[in-house]
This record gives structure tokens, C-alpha cells and sequence, in this order.
């Protein structure tokens, strides 16, 4: 019998004895894994105070010995890969080349960071005034609570860390209840660096009780969260009393525009990845289509031959793999009722549209919905699934004012082969980031940040990095 590891909550560089009441499975085929805490208030507040207590010092380090501990992960991060990657696999059901890809993603955003360590900059401000110097300096804001979702729960630790050590904050992670394993293994990494006591904690538990308690903290500078719209929508309330600064990267409803010049073939090529990479459960992947009424017939037929094509399963137990199962037993049963309520309404099951009998993990199969309309719940809410609606439109006008209204504004996408049409897309879509004839990923240099519902505040590059500052303006009068 393989033997289950009891994790336990990692504040001020040590694993603190706690009650692991929290059970951890395999979506795959709903075995036990390991055992998490469910952490007390009082560990909670010792995390926060840890933090606390180590970022003074953490800050007047100068930035690039900051990024030296940033780098030191990385490279233990590296030397661990293929470890790790079993253990995303094992908690959270990608595929293992996914899983690898997270992995080596981590690993070099740690290093991206750790490189704007000398590129961090004030300004200084022309004055009014005779012999006056105005400064803007840029500060860290002090503890910041990182909270996770189970989507890309590894990289997602890197995302938030590694801006936030760099400008001199310290942080508390709070993981998903349903992926907290790879966290604590990277806390296990960073326990065999140097880096000082407190300046990365690690406590687990539930959204409802730990999340609530670093979420109401009056201690908690900045609360750096990624998950849906509406536990986003209950931090900010439980941020109110304390008026905590909060960075947002929640749901979307990425819309996809097919034109009737658009290559095809590539069209059909992103837009089934978008659906099928980590089983569609992917903030910023395609989750509803619209079509030229020209090609939609022969879009629809290649997307459910591509879609049908998929090979999914347990990606432990049958290798090589491009699709594993849904996160849960309730995102199952979200899924299959979505595709319910959708057929109850009208839309045609092309391919798919069905729980996959196979065995007791929570496996979907890849489904594409034609003859969808812009009024059915299944174009307007969060599918989070290897679930394809498609609706027909007339043109590019109708396409973008379908596009643009809904409640999400992460990301969206166009394929099509004329400049101008992808450049008045650009324009008149109200998103996050637009992507035109590609997949849906962004780059770490760029700025992922949702429109409406989709966030406050946004991840990446230098404005994801800035999030994590507070402005400080200084007048001199000499
Ligand atoms: P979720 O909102 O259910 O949970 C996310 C985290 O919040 C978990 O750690 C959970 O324990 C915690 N939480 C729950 N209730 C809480 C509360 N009241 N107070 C404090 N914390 C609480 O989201 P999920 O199911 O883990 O993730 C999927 C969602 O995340 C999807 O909607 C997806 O679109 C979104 N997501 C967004 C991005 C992005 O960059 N915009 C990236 C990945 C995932």
C-alpha cells in the first residue's frame, strides 16, 4: 500500500506540528494521497506574524540579494521537475507534459523575476518650485496574503512569490484545498535555501476558514487572489473593514471569432487545445465560439472530428495522453448539467456530451455543442470543462458585440487572415488580452489582467510587478 504523507504548515522556515484533517485524492481515479491541515487561528496568526516580523529586514536587503533567493528556488525547482510534475499530475489530473510544462514555466518565472531586481524604478518629478526635488519612490506594501486556486496551483505560487519577494515583501500562501501537495513540496524546496525565517509561509486549509481569516486580517497588507468571481466577490467584502488592498485574477468566458478567411485549420487546431489543455479548466482558454455563417458548417464538422480525436484517461496509469479528468465530483456534475440544460434548450450534442465511463475518476468527454444562442447559460457562464458551445453569427460586428457582452473580460481570440479585421477586433473587444491566430497563453513579459468581472489589478511583467508596490512621493525644498 502506498504510504500517505501528513503535511504539515509551513511558518517561519518550519513545518509546525498541525491536525491534518484534509483529505487530498487523485481526480484521476479517486484514490488517497496525502493528508493537509485544516490550519487553527492560531496558526494563521503566527504565519502572518512571521511575515510581519521578517520584512523589514527582508526590505532593506538590497533587491538583487533578494533575487538571489528567487534564483536559488528556481534551480531546486529544476533539479526536482520531474518529481513535481508526478505529483501535479497525481493531485490535479493535467497531463504529465503539462504538468512539466508548469514545472519548467515556474522555474523560469522565479528567474524573470529575480531579473527585474535591478530595473526597479522611481522617478523624479519636475517641481514648481526653485530648488525643490520631487521624488516617487516605490515601496512594498509589507505581508502579502496569496491566495490560490487548484487550475495551475505551482506556477501560481511563483506568480504571486516571486513579485512579491523581489519589491521586498514577505507572503503567506494559502493553496487550494483540493492541490495543497506541490506547495508544500515547494515549501520543502525553499526550507533547503537560506532564505529567512518568515519571509515565505505556507498555511492550508478551506476558503471558508482559513481564506476568511487572512482575508478579514488587519495584518494582511495586500490580498493577491486567483480563483472565481464569486469568492473574489466575498474578498473583497471581508477586505472592506480593513480597506486591504486586493489584486483580483478571477473567472472568464473567453469568446473566440471565426472568421470566414481564417485558416482553418489552425482555427480548429488552437480552439480544440484551448478546450482540451488541463481538460478546459483554464481561466483564459476558449469557452464559446462564434462562427462565420460561411464556414461554420465545416468549422463545426473538423472541430468535432479534432475534438472526437482526443485521447483521455488516468495520465498515471495510461501514459501518454492529451486530456485527463475534471477536478472533482462537483465540477463533474457542473459539467454534465451545463451540457443538460444547454440540449434541454436547443443546442445539438456534435460530439460528446457525456459523464466518460471510465472507472471512478471524474472524466468528461470532449464535447462540441452546436446551434448555440447568445440568451443559453451554457455562452454566458464559466464551463470549466472539455465542453466546445459554438453559435453562428453573420459577421465581424455581430461577433464582437456578442463577444463583448458578457460579464467576463479576461481574454478572447480572432482568427481570421485579414489585418484590418484583427486590428478593429483588437480595438472594439473589451478584454484583458486578445489573441489573434494563436492559443490562448500569455507571456510572462506581458499583463494578465481580466476586464469587468474578470479582476482588479492584473499579473506579469513590469505593471503585474508594481502591484506589489505602494508610490511614496517625497519633496525636497532645498
Ligand atoms: P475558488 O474561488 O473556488 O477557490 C480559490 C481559492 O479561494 C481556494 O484556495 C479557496 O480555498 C479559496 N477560498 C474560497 N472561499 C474563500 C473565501 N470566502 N475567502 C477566502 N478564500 C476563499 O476557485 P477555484 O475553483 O480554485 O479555481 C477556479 C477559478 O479560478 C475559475 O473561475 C478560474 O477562471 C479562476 N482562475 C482565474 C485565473 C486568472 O488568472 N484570472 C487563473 C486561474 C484560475
Amino acid at each position: 500500500m502506498t504510504e500517505i504523507i501528513h503535511y504539515q504548515n509551513f511558518i517561519a522556515n518550519a513545518f509546525v506540528p498541525s491536525d491534518p484533517s484534509i483529505e487530498v485524492r487523485n481526480p484521476a481515479n479517486n484514490q488517497l494521497l496525502a493528508r493537509v491541515p485544516e490550519a487553527s487561528g492560531e496558526q494563521v496568526e503566527a504565519a502572518i506574524a512571521a511575515a510581519r516580523h521578517a520584512q523589514k529586514n527582508w526590505a532593506a536587503r538590497p533587491a538583487i540579494e533578494r533575487a538571489g533567493y528567487l534564483r536559488k528556488i528556481a534551480s531546486k525547482v529544476r533539479d526536482n521537475a520531474e518529481r513535481l510534475a508526478h505529483l501535479i499530475t497525481a493531485e490535479q489530473g493535467k497531463v504529465l507534459g503539462l504538468a512539466r510544462v508548469e514545472v519548467n514555466f515556474t522555474a523560469d518565472y522565479l528567474d524573470y523575476m529575480a531579473e527585474w531586481a535591478r530595473r526597479l524604478e522611481g522617478e523624479v518629478l519636475t517641481s514648481d518650485r526653485v530648488g525643490e526635488n520631487i521624488f516617487l519612490l516605490r515601496k512594498p506594501l509589507g505581508v502579502v496574503a496569496g491566495i490560490l486556486p487548484w487550475n495551475f496551483p505551482f506556477f501560481l505560487i511563483a506568480r504571486k512569490m516571486a513579485p512579491a519577494l523581489v519589491t521586498g515583501n514577505t507572503i503567506v500562501i494559502k493553496p487550494s484545498e483540493e492541490t495543497p501537495i506541490n506547495c508544500f513540496e515547494f515549501a520543502r524546496l525553499v526550507a533547503e535555501t537560506d532564505l529567512p525565517p518568515g519571509v515565505f509561509n505556507v498555511v492550508s486549509g478551506t476558503g471558508a476558514t482559513v481564506g476568511q481569516r487572512l482575508t478579514r486580517h488587519a495584518g494582511v497588507d495586500l490580498i493577491s487572489f486567483t480563483g472565481s468571481v464569486d469568492t473574489g466577490s466575498r474578498i473583497m467584502a471581508a477586505a472592506a473593514p480593513n480597506i486591504t488592498k486586493l489584486n483580483l485574477e478571477l473567472g472568464g468566458k473567453a469568446p473566440a471569432i471565426v472568421l470566414a478567411d481564417a485558416d482553418l485549420e489552425l482555427a480548429v487546431k488552437a480552439v480544440t487545445a484551448s478546450r482540451v489543455i488541463n481538460t478546459g479548466q483554464v481561466c483564459n482558454c476558449a469557452e464559446r465560439v462564434y462562427v462565420e455563417r460561411k464556414v461554420a458548417d465545416q468549422f463545426i464538422e473538423q472541430m468535432a472530428a479534432s475534438m472526437a480525436a482526443t485521447r483521455y484517461g488516468d495520465p498515471l496509469a495510461e501514459g501518454d495522453l492529451d486530456m485527463g479528468p475534471l477536478i472533482n465530483q462537483a465540477a463533474l456534475d457542473k459539467v454534465a448539467q451545463m451540457v443538460r440544460t444547454a440540449t434541454g434548450q436547443g443546442a445539438e450534442v456534435v460530439t460528446g456530451g457525456a459523464v466518460a465511463d471510465k472507472g471512478a475518476g471524474f472524466h468528461y468527454q470532449p464535447t462540441v455543442l452546436a446551434g448555440c444562442g447568445s440568451d443559453m447559460a451554457i455562452m454566458r457562464q464559466e464551463i470549466f470543462g472539455p465542453v466546445l458551445p459554438i453559435q453562428i453569427v453573420e459577421d465581424l460586428d455581430e461577433a464582437i458585440a456578442l463577444a463583448n457582452d458578457s460579464e467576463y473580460g479576461l481574454t478572447s481570440s480572432v482568427y481570421t487572415r485579414s489585418l484590418s479585421a484583427a486590428m478593429r477586433a483588437s480595438n472594439e473587444l473589451d478584454f484583458g488580452e486578445t489573441y489573434i491566430n494563436r492559443e490562448n497563453f500569455e507571456a510572462m513579459q506581458g499583463f494578465h489582467a481580466g476586464a469587468r468581472k474578470s479582476g482588479i489589478g492584473g499579473a506579469d511583467g513590469k505593471h503585474g510587478l508594481y502591484e506589489y508596490t505602494h508610490t511614496h512621493v517625497v519633496y525636497i525644498q532645498i
